[in-house]
C-alpha cells in the first residue's frame, strides 16, 4: 500500500555518491518524497511542511563522509527529527503516588477499556504492582460488565458499584478501597462517547478535581487520522491530560497520528496498543514509530 521511503530516498541519492554536500536541489527532491511518505502516514500537512522545512536546514551543510551513502544520511536525519519530534525517549507513567491514580479519557470506542485492563495486566505481571480497576462508565452497564470480565481474566479486582450514578462518588470510594485492601495503583475508566460532548467533558473534569490523578492517559484510535488529532486537542484543552495511548496500531496505518497528536498537544505517547488481547500492550518508542512512519 505505501512505497518504502528509505528505499526510495537511498535511490534518489544513489547518483550523487562522490559529492561532499547534499545540495539544495538534491534536498528539494527528496523533502517533496519525504513530505508525500508523511502525508500518506497520515501526518497533518502543516506538521509534514514544518518537519520538511527543518529537515531542510538540517540537511543542508552536514558533511557526507564518502563512506557513507548521500541516501543514507538524509534517512538517518529524518527518523532522528521524527523521533525527536515524538518525544526521543520512552516516557514512563507515573508510579509514585500510594496508590497511583491513573484516569483514562477518550471518546467511546477508543479502547479505553481493554487499554484499561492491559495496564492493568503488564504492571501486574511486568512490574509486581497490585491494581485496582475502576468501572465509572456509569451510563452503559455493558461497559462495567466488560471491565469485570477483562480483570476476571487477569485476575485483577474491578470495583464497581451498582446503581450508584455519580462517577465522582465511585472513584472517590475506590481510592480509599484501595488504600484498604493495600492496592498500589488504582486504574479508572470512565464514560466515552461517540463525540464530544460538554457533560462527558463536565464529568472527566470532576473526577479528576476529586482524585487528582497522578497521570491522565488520553486514549485514541489511531486509525481514526485527523480526527484523531482534533479529538486530541479537546481533551487537552479541557483536561490537560499527561499522556497519550495510541490503539489499533496492528491495524494498517503508518501511525502518523502519532507525529501529530505530539506536535499539537506537546505531550508524551506513554503506551500502544497493538491488539485485542490483553497482553497487546507496548511502551511506546519514538525511533520505532519513526521507522514505522517513514516505511
Ligand atoms: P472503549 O469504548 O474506549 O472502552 O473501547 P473498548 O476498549 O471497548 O474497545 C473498542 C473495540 O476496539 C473493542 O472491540 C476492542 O477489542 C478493540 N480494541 C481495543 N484496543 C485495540 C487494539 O489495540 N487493537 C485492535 N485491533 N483492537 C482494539
Amino acid at each position: 500500500m505505501f512505497e518504502n521511503l528509505t528505499d526510495r530516498l537511498e535511490r534518489s541519492f544513489k547518483l550523487l555518491k562522490g559529492q561532499g554536500k547534499i545540495t539544495e536541489i538534491n534536498v528539494a527532491e527528496t523533502l517533496k518524497d519525504i513530505r508525500r511518505a508523511l502525508l500518506d502516514a497520515d501526518v497533518n500537512f502543516k506538521i509534514a511542511k514544518t518537519f520538511t522545512d527543518e529537515v531542510k536546514e538540517k540537511a543542508l551543510g552536514q558533511q557526507v563522509l564518502s563512506a557513507v551513502k548521500p541516501g543514507q544520511l538524509m534517512v538517518k536525519i529524518v527518523k532522528d527529527e521524527l523521533s525527536g519530534l515524538m518525544g526521543g525517549e520512552s516516557a514512563d507513567i507515573d508510579l509514585s503516588g500510594s496508590p497511583s491514580v491513573i484516569l483514562m479519557a477518550g471518546l467511546q470506542g477508543s479502547g479505553k477499556t481493554t487499554f484499561s485492563g492491559k495496564l492493568a495486566n503488564m504492571l501486574k505481571r511486568k512490574r509486581g504492582r497490585h491494581p485496582l480497576l475502576v468501572a465509572c462508565d456509569v451510563y452503559r452497564p455493558a461497559a462495567i460488565d466488560q471491565l469485570k470480565v477483562l480483570g476476571e481474566q487477569i485476575n485483577v479486582p474491578v470495583y464497581t458499584e451498582e446503581g450508584n450514578m455519580d462517577p465522582v462518588k465511585i472513584a472517590q470510594a475506590a481510592i480509599k478501597e484501595a488504600k484498604k485492601q493495600g492496592h498500589d495503583v488504582v486504574i479508572i475508566d470512565t464514560a466515552g462517547r461517540l463525540a464530544i460532548d460538554e457533560q462527558m467533558m463536565k464529568e472527566i473534569s470532576s473526577i479528576k478535581k476529586a482524585v487528582q490523578p497522578n497521570d491522565i492517559l488520553f486514549v485514541v484510535d489511531s486509525m481514526t487520522g485527523q480526527d484523531a488529532v482534533n479529538t486530541a486537542k479537546e481533551f487537552n484543552d479541557r483536561l490537560d491530560f499527561t499522556g497519550v495511548v495510541l490503539t489499533k496500531l496492528d491495524g494498517d496505518t503508518r501511525g502518523g497520528a502519532a507525529l501529530s497528536i505530539r506536535a499539537v498537544v506537546e505531550k508524551p505517547i506513554k503506551f500502544v496498543g497493538t491488539g485485542e488481547k490483553l497482553d497487546a500492550i507496548d511502551v511506546f518508542h519514538p525511533s520505532r514509530m519513526a521507522d514505522r512512519i517513514l516505511g
